[in-house]
């Protein structure tokens, strides 16, 4: 049975995220190394071993004792007998005594019996000795066993997005084989008669799809994996079919137009009439971006986003964008992550008891950043084009004055 609903009866913004952050993470696969990055790791790493293993030069020199070196200077040079030389991707076998001294390099273990590196800039060799003229203190050069990372240390949290340094830690202890999320798969598609492909000529009446193209590349910079399930028209069973025919392929579907209640406006009955538990929200309280349905088939989200891009843009940064990281196993991350703070350059006035967003432009002024909110409403593709981000006003804030603090999600 599907759940009865009322048509736009509006949900509060923070109630809207709630619900639609229940739905669960896909699943997950394992891929190589090389193909990890990007991806949202499964499985925590601790570090296995210490790292490094054992104590390793940073600098290219001499391996050496310290007390040999102690009262080395450059008027009275300590000399030394070279007794061999590490070989990199290999060790010295033997150990390093009195008097003696071990060629290194960067990287190279650290040979038994000595203590410290010195630095091939204070050294000069010849006929088998070298002159050290600098002391070193034992440990000079030298990075312990351990001292980068410790056994057991945490490393990579499980719901992380791998960055390329991450990678690092995954190659140097040798996870080939990296367990990450799937993709969520996400079918878009455009509702409407009066909509054609970019690459025709609009007809009268007609407008070219803009919806499918924004959504499906928000999908993919998100973390998804999308199908373009084209442009469907005001018909409720060719609306239906399309989503029958979709879903099961896909972790979840995005269509756009028709979902608020005018006779055109089939997104609302197609999507009343899917399989438990059905519509959960038919109308968020936020400007822009009210006529917005979500519906969850099992597992699978469906949701009815509003047609002028604008809006579903919005709905996108403020509700699908973080449903997105958290279906793709995302745990820790903020779903409004703000990277800017800014001056508001006008007063700005908000409706009373809905949640908005300004679209708005940064210029740096006097040392500071400011935010100038660009002019046009939903109907308007500019002001999203022009923007450098987003400025989300509370439901219960009705004034922002010229010159406040705002906080700028970046574009
Ligand atoms: P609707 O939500 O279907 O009432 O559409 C609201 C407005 O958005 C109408 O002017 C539509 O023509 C426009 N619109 C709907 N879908 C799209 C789309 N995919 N691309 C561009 N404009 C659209
Ligand atoms: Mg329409």
């Amino acid at each position: 049975m599907t759940k009865a609903f009322e048509p736009l009866k509006l949900i509060p913004a923070a109630e809207a995220r709630r619900i639609m952050l229940e739905t669960p993470a896909v699943g997950v696969e394992t891929v190589a190394l090389r193909d990890a990055g990007g991806r949202v790791l499964a499985q925590a790493l601790a570090a296995p071993e210490d790292l490094p293993r054992a104590p390793r030069a940073v600098m290219d020199g001499y391996a050496v004792r310290a007390a040999d070196v102690a009262a080395a200077s450059a008027e009275a040079p300590a000399e030394l007998g070279v007794v061999g030389v590490v070989p990199m991707g290999g060790v010295y076998s033997g150990t390093v005594g009195p008097g003696q001294a071990v060629g290194i390099s960067t990287g190279g273990f650290l040979p038994d019996g000595a203590d410290t590196v010195v630095m091939i800039e204070f050294t000069t060799e010849a006929g088998g000795r070298v002159h050290i003229g600098k002391a070193a203190p034992s440990q000079a050069n030298v990075i312990q066993r351990g001292e980068d990372l410790a056994a057991g240390a945490p490393v990579l949290a499980r719901g992380r997005r791998l960055r390329p340094q991450d990678l690092a830690a995954l190659a140097t202890f040798g996870v080939a084989r990296v367990v990450v999320h799937r993709r969520p798969r996400i079918a878009v598609l455009s509702t409407g008669n009066e909509l054609c492909d970019p690459e025709q000529a609009p007809g009268p009446g007609q407008v070219r799809d803009v919806n499918q193209y924004v959504l499906g590349s928000e999908v993919e910079a998100a973390g998804g994996a999308v199908t373009y399930g084209g442009v469907v028209p005001d018909d409720a069973t060719a609306l239906h079919d399309t989503i029958a025919r979709l879903l099961p392929q896909h972790d979840g579907l995005i269509l756009s137009g028709g979902s608020s209640v005018g006779v055109k406006d089939i997104s609302g009955v197609v999507l009343a009439g899917l399989d438990p538990p059905g519509v959960l929200f038919h109308g968020i309280d936020i400007r822009p971006g009210k006529p917005t349905i979500f519906a969850r088939v099992g597992d699978k989200p469906v949701l009815g986003m509003p047609g002028f891009p604008t809006s579903s843009m919005i709905v996108f940064d403020g509700f699908v964008r973080p449903m997105l990281w958290r279906m793709g196993g995302e745990l820790g991350r903020d779903p409004w992550p703000c990277a800017a703070r800014a001056r508001l350059t006008g007063a700005y006035a908000s409706p009373a008891g809905r949640e908005d967003y300004v679209r708005v432009r940064l210029t740096p002024r006097d040392g500071e950043l400011w935010a100038d909110p660009l002019p046009g409403g939903s109907s308007s593709i500019s002001n999203v084009i022009y923007a450098d981000g987003l400025v989300r006003v509370d439901a219960a804030r009705e004034r922002i004055a010229g010159g406040d603090w705002v906080d700028v999600m970046l574009y």
